[in-house]
């Protein structure tokens, strides 16, 4: 793998080796925290951000919560300085899963613990845990909600389709795609599905950085060049932010497309589906994900180690522990009964 110069080699720790803290032994209940995001281009990852900065500090420790821009050097320099101010937990949620590998091995030889946010961190055995809701359990959903809102808003298959996967760097993507390709392969099979593009795999259909404008730029030309002459029933798109930029690109081509699906449940597309704009999303609630991080994170500081974790997935390197939260569809359906506990969402049903 590559490394850039941002990293610090592993050299300079070799020394120190024969003192490497054990995460077991515990630490001061007001060490620092570092949390490194990916980036805050959508809301979940804004929403971790304040959640962290407050979360942590309410907990008693200190808290570096960064984000990266979407870029590996920044990200890698972030955890770099995070190493550097003697935090004892990183908490990272990679730009890219594989590209950390050198800067979160060196993070555990200096003792501190490394819990992946969100998304694995792969390749490397610089990691203790990974916090997360069901990636391919996500794409399941997505899957199930576009083929049960063509039935409903369509009747009788078959139905015109297009597929959207989120940036390729990320390694959700993949899960979130596979996820729904499990679902919806069968009907594409039997003919219940049309894809009339015929684009169906992964690195065709993903979305460069998950950028917003790559996903309305590709709906454009699908539209322009499979649809002159077609109906568009359904699109699969893997977050709420390509949904809304699917659906502005369709209504801007005067073809409106009745079921789309999404993830995140973000303000704007909760709005969107109550008013029927968009068909469904994924909910999967930063507050619980921050909360369970910052769980382990107590009992790590308390000297119990990492709790005993769901499942295990291996990174290419290890066998990592991972604590999965499930995700849960939303459509205009049950959104009332989804959100009742969330005030400012329930707020947006209206
Ligand atoms: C997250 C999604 C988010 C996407 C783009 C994924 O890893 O799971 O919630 O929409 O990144 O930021």
């Amino acid at each position: 793998t590559k490394e850039t110069e941002a990293v610090t080699t592993t050299e300079e720790t070799t020394t120190e080796e024969t003192t490497t803290a054990e995460p077991e032994k515990g630490f001061a209940a007001d060490a620092t925290i570092g949390v490194s995001l990916p980036w805050l281009g959508t809301q979940n990852w804004k929403e971790a951000d304040e959640m962290f900065k407050t979360q942590l500090e309410a907990a008693g420790f200190k808290a570096i919560v960064q984000a990266a821009d979407n870029k590996v050097p920044q990200q890698q320099q972030q955890i770099e300085s995070m190493i550097q101010n003697g935090v004892k937990v990183i908490v990272v949620g990679p730009v890219d899963g594989t590209q950390l590998g050198s800067v979160l091995e060196e993070a555990a030889a200096a003792g501190i613990a490394v819990i992946g946010y969100d998304r694995l961190l792969e390749n490397t055995t610089g990691v203790d845990g990974v916090v997360q809701f069901g990636s391919v359990k996500t794409g399941e959903l997505q899957g199930q909600a576009l083929l049960d809102g063509l039935a409903k808003v369509k009747g009788e298959g078959p139905y015109n389709i297009e597929l959207f996967g989120g940036g390729p760097a990320d390694p959700n993507a993949p899960n979130f795609f596979k996820g729904a390709m499990s679902v919806l392969q069968p009907k594409i099979d039997d003919g219940t599905l049309v894809v009339v593009s015929g684009q169906t795999d992964f690195t065709q259909c993903a979305t460069p950085d998950w950028d917003n404008s790559k996903a309305q730029a590709r709906m454009d030309s699908l539209l322009s060049g499979f649809y002159s002459d077609k109906e568009i029933h359904g699109v699969l798109s893997p977050n709420d932010g390509i949904a809304r930029a699917i659906i502005t690109a369709s209504e801007q081509a005067g073809q409106e497309i009745p079921v789309v699906s999404g993830l995140d449940a973000e303000n704007e597309s909760v709005q969107w589906v109550w008013s029927g704009r968009q068909y469904s999303t994924v909910a999967k609630p930063t507050d619980a994900l921050v909360s369970k991080t910052i769980e382990i994170i107590k009992s790590l500081q308390a000297g119990n180690g990492m709790p005993a974790p769901d499942t295990n997935v291996n990174n290419g390197k290890k066998d990592v522990g991972v604590f999965e939260l499930p995700p849960v569809v939303v459509t205009k359906e049950n959104a009332k009964e989804i959100f009742a506990n969330d005030p400012g969402r329930l707020d947006l049903l209206k």
